[in-house]
């Protein structure tokens, strides 16, 4: 089973989550947040493998091409512009979808590749661990993040999906069979989360939320959980130690109390999963 850990707001919590949850229960672990993957800051993994991540864009040969202007009139994302006596590539818009090469009558248009990023696997107390990242300047973060999960094995995994709702985390999300949305017990935090309720809905899959830093009140997060039926998997304290460990990059799982808390959590999760 692949379960996806999102969370509608930046911040909440949702790597602490994901990577105590992997390293507690002993399954491999998957960064999808390629802007910023630093779940591998905690997790420590040795690198086993390391591979580029290619995407195609247009090359014209000047040659060939009769102006005709049929590419940049298709292309949906403004990659091509007739400009003057040439069509002018900007390839970091391009979405590789091909369109251009389909209309392109004359056999000026080829395509070449480039590299966006990178996906890499290690290994960390017998936990296997995948990461994608995406290159510095890079506008798109699809490619990586289907490249990513489209090589995973049967195996189970959590996938550490990136924040928000926006199209980076639609595209983790297909590849998922359950989903934990990570929140914090204040009016952005459920603001956001309710927003993830809506996107996880979509897919149909079975879902629950984890509250990080709760007060330990019932607070409208619970409340929120109670009046909409879903499954409250696990609360984990507000705690100047949890602070403290997270800031010397120590995992939570590590320390006796929390680790009760993951093991707990993990429980409801195989239940509410029925995994
Ligand atoms: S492949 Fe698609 S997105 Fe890229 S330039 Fe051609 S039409 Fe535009
Ligand atoms: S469709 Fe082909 S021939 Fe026409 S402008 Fe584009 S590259 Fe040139």
């Amino acid at each position: 089973m692949n379960i996806a850990i999102l969370s509608g707001k930046g911040g909440t919590g949702k790597t602490t989550v994901s990577t105590n949850l992997a390293m507690t229960l002993g399954v491999s672990y998957v960064d999808c947040d390629v802007e910023e993957p630093n779940g591998f800051i905690f997790l420590n993994p040795s690198i086993l493998k390391s591979e580029d991540v290619f995407v195609e864009f247009p090359v014209i040969d000047n040659k060939k091409c009769v102006l005709c202007g049929a590419c940049a009139k298709v292309c949906q994302f403004n990659s091509l512009a007739k400009a003057g006596k040439e069509i002018v590539v900007f390839q970091k818009l391009c979405h590789d979808c091909g369109a251009c090469k389909l209309v392109c009558k004359t056999g000026a248009l080829s395509y070449s590749k480039r590299s966006i990023g990178k996906l890499e696997t290690g290994i960390s107390k017998d936990i296997i661990c995948h990461r994608g990242i995406l290159n510095v300047g890079e506008p798109m973060a699809v490619p990586v993040i289907r490249n990513l999960l489209g090589g995973l094995s049967k195996e189970d995994h959590f996938i550490d999906c990136p924040p928000g709702t926006s199209c980076n985390v639609v595209t983790s999300l297909k590849y998922a069979d359950a989903a934990i949305l990570v929140t914090e017990p204040s009016e952005f935090g459920l603001h956001d989360l309710k927003m993830a309720v809506e996107l996880v809905k979509i897919y149909n899959i079975p879902y629950g939320i984890i509250i990080n830093k709760d007060d330990g009140t019932e607070n409208m997060v619970k409340r929120y959980c109670t009046e909409n039926k879903i499954s409250l998997l696990g609360t984990i304290p507000y705690s100047m130690e949890a602070a403290a460990l997270y800031s010397k990059g120590i995992m939570l799982c590590d320390d006796e109390f929390h680790r009760e808390i993951f093991i707990n959590t993990a429980e409801k999760i195989k239940e509410a999963f029925a995994w």
